[in-house]
């Protein structure tokens, strides 16, 4: 494993797909994938057994991707971003789900979700104070929306915002956050007006070394090992109202339905790519394993099943990519969205359960790319909204 899982795969192409290439790929975008493929090969792929281990990833590696670039490229030159789209964070992520890593490197969330928040609704001086950091991997960023008691019912949320003078003061819990104890900036949810609902919920921009926060556990998960995804306390602090994301309270509901397309989908761009993955990874494996004198891969069975599974990620593949064009265009609705997260994550748990089949009794073992890739992908038809729930958008709009 020395190498690192892509190059255990033979190569990073998907060679089921001779002219792969994303819809949505500008020469821009190309040049910056090939870029971050070399840099992801040096410079992360030899450390996910030691971050698997170790339960998170080393914040100097947050810095080496910010100092090469690969940090909010979609957040503009004058924020200290790379001034591209949003493509080429997704161009960035599949890289990523090459490598085998994931979304258990949480720049998802960093770079796909919370600098996005800041960039559509913060201030100047929020932009000012903050995306630079982001960019440059000096500023961590998590987004706290999940208590113990609630996480679909957002609107439930217990963690409250009082006005208290020229600050506010904040108290509660927040857990399973990602980047939890790398996180020097959460983008927290809280009810600023309890009684008023969706219109009493304020996003609040809390910096981790406030008095009063505190980092839990570093939750033990069934997967997704190198993310370092934890509980969060917020006990009477203070913050000044300045920091209030946008300077105004009780948007909250507003901001965060807004960026919903935008996170869902980003799911779905991982897990697509987490299946063309898994696929290679597991087309190698099945033409090299002999048993009963030939190639696993020559039994009938596993050539129709691979066949059908390489048709289903193709089919995602299309889908998926016509969501992202969409998205460029400013035309991702919620619905599509929702479609492309549930069915994208459902596909692609069942593509890894087929690739740890085929693997045989290697594909149950922890120093098996294929065997991480299926534990981390089971979280993807929870979080990010469960699939339940995106069913529930979709059916509203039938
Ligand atoms: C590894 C990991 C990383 C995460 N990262 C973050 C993060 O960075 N920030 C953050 O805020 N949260 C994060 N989460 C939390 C995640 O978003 C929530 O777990 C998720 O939204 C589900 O909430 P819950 O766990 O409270 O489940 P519940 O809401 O209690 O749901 C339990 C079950 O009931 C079903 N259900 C609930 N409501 C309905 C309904 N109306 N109709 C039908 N079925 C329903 C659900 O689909 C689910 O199957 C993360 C979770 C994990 C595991």
């Amino acid at each position: 494993m020395g190498d690192g899982p892509a190059a255990a795969s033979g190569g990073l192409g998907f060679p089921f797909i001779a002219d792969h290439c994303p819809v949505w790929e500008t020469e821009d975008v190309a040049l910056f994938r090939e870029a971050a493929r070399r840099f992801l090969q040096a410079e992360f792929a030899p450390h996910i057994d030691r971050w698997t281990k170790a339960g998170v990833i080393d914040k100097a590696a947050w810095a080496a991707a910010g100092a090469a670039g690969f940090l909010c490229p979609s957040i503009p030159e004058a924020y200290g971003g790379g001034g591209g789209t949003i493509a080429h964070h997704f161009a960035w992520l599949e890289e990523v789900e090459r490598i085998t890593l994931g979304a258990a490197f949480g720049d998802g969330v960093h770079s796909g979700i919370c600098a996005h928040y800041v960039l559509e609704y913060g201030t100047e001086p929020q932009k000012r104070q903050w995306l630079p950091p982001m960019a440059r991997g000096e500023a961590v960023c998590a987004i706290g929306m999940t208590e113990p008691g609630t996480g679909s019912d957002l609107q439930s949320i217990k963690t409250r915002a009082v006005l208290d003078g020229a600050d506010y003061v904040v108290n509660g819990q927040k857990t399973f956050i990602t980047n939890g104890q790398n996180a020097d900036l959460i983008v927290l949810v809280a009810k600023t007006d309890p009684a008023a609902r969706a219109k009493g919920v304020s996003l609040v921009l809390v910096e981790m070394d406030r008095a009063g926060v505190s980092r839990g556990r570093n939750l033990e998960k069934i997967g997704m090992h190198a993310a370092d995804t934890s509980e969060l306390f917020f006990e009477d602090v203070r913050v000044p109202a300045a920091n209030i994301l946008g300077g105004e309270a009780g948007k909250g509901f507003y901001q965060l339905m807004n960026q919903l397309p935008q996170e869902r989908l980003l799911i779905a761009v991982g897990a697509v790519a987490s299946m063309e993955t898994s696929l290679a990874l597991t087309l190698d494996y099945v033409k090299q394993r002999q048993a009963f004198g030939q190639a696993i891969f020559d039994f009938q069975n596993t050539r129709h099943r691979l066949a059908e599974a390489v048709t289903e990620a193709r089919v995602g593949r299309v889908f998926v990519d016509d969501c992202v064009k969409r998205l460029l265009e400013g035309r991702l609705d919620s619905k599509l969205a929702s479609m492309a997260k549930y069915w994208a994550t459902q596909k692609q748990n069942e593509v890894l359960d087929l690739c740890v089949q085929f693997h045989g009794g290697y594909g149950y073992m922890a120093e098996y790319p294929v065997a991480r890739m299926w534990a981390d992908a089971r979280v993807q038809k929870i979080y990010g909204g469960t699939n339940e729930i995106m069913k529930e958008l979709i059916a509203r709009g039938l």
